[in-house]
Parts: C-alpha cells; sequence; structure tokens
C-alpha cells in the first residue's frame, strides 16, 4: 500500500499543471478566499489529483490564465506571502494530494530536495521490508498483516 503509488513518488507532489479550463465562482481574489464572483465551479480536481480553485482572471487577481492556481500553492502562498519561486515545490507530507492544511505542506527550495525526501521515504520503507513489516506479493508491496 505504502508503495503502491505511481510509477515515480515525486509525481505525486510535483507541480504539473494541466489545461483543463473551466469557467467558475469565487476564490481567492485579493485576499477574499471563496468571495462568489460569478456562477459556475469554484474549484475541480485536476488530473494528478490536485485541487484546483477558480481565483478569477484579469488583472489584480490571483488566478493563472485560466483563473485557477493550485490549492496547495495558495495555501503556501498565504503562509509566506508570495508565490512559488522557479524550482520550489510544495510537498504534502502525508502523501495525501488534497490534504492542504498548511500543517501538512512543506516548502522545497528545489526539485532536489524535494526527490530526496522521497528517496529518504522509500528507504524507509525498504527497511520495513527488511524487518518484514512490508511485504512484496511478487507484483506490489503491501502492509504486512498483523497478529
Ligand atoms: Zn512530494
Amino acid at each position: 500500500m505504502l508503495l503502491d503509488r505511481q510509477d515515480h513518488p515525486c509525481r505525486a507532489c510535483s507541480n504539473k499543471r494541466n489545461g483543463i479550463k473551466k469557467r467558475g465562482v469565487s476564490a481567492w481574489n485579493s485576499g477574499k478566499r471563496y468571495s462568489i464572483r460569478e456562477v459556475g465551479k469554484t474549484s475541480y480536481v485536476d488530473t494528478f489529483g490536485y485541487r484546483q480553485v477558480w481565483c478569477g482572471r484579469g488583472e489584480g487577481s490571483l488566478g493563472r490564465k485560466d483563473g485557477y492556481r493550485p490549492e496547495h500553492h495558495l495555501v503556501m502562498y498565504e503562509s509566506i506571502g508570495r508565490f512559488l519561486e522557479k524550482g520550489e515545490v510544495v510537498h504534502h507530507i502525508n502523501g495525501n494530494k488534497l490534504d492542504n492544511r498548511i500543517e501538512n505542506l512543506h516548502l522545497f527550495s528545489s526539485v532536489s530536495k524535494h526527490r530526496q525526501a522521497h528517496n529518504s521515504l522509500e528507504d524507509i520503507a525498504m527497511e520495513l521490508v527488511k524487518q518484514g513489516v512490508i511485504v512484496f506479493d511478487g507484483s506490489k508491496y503491501y502492509l504486512a498483516e498483523r497478529e
């Protein structure tokens, strides 16, 4: 279960965007979260599993071209007072991409530091394989049944 993810764990937290465009309502306009502006979708979950929040379009809005921003980027924005710089990555500590509480987010200054964090988790997982806590069934890893 622990290692039963996508082909590369970093993909789980990388800030990839997709091209889904939806007109919508609300959100992080000039500091006002989720204020309804027009009828539509305030948020949706993209194909990478991230919640995208409507922020409005045009000058003064926090939205990107399509008017949306990933929620974890908005939460980090509120925390550090700026958007991410190039190379920075917001990591979901518990692996749940929809758990965007600030305490579940960690800002890495580079992709390689982010990868190191994921690698360290895999090292620990392999240690747990050695200890029998995680078992391999020939195709996937599972948590061993506790006796
Ligand atoms: Zn991550």
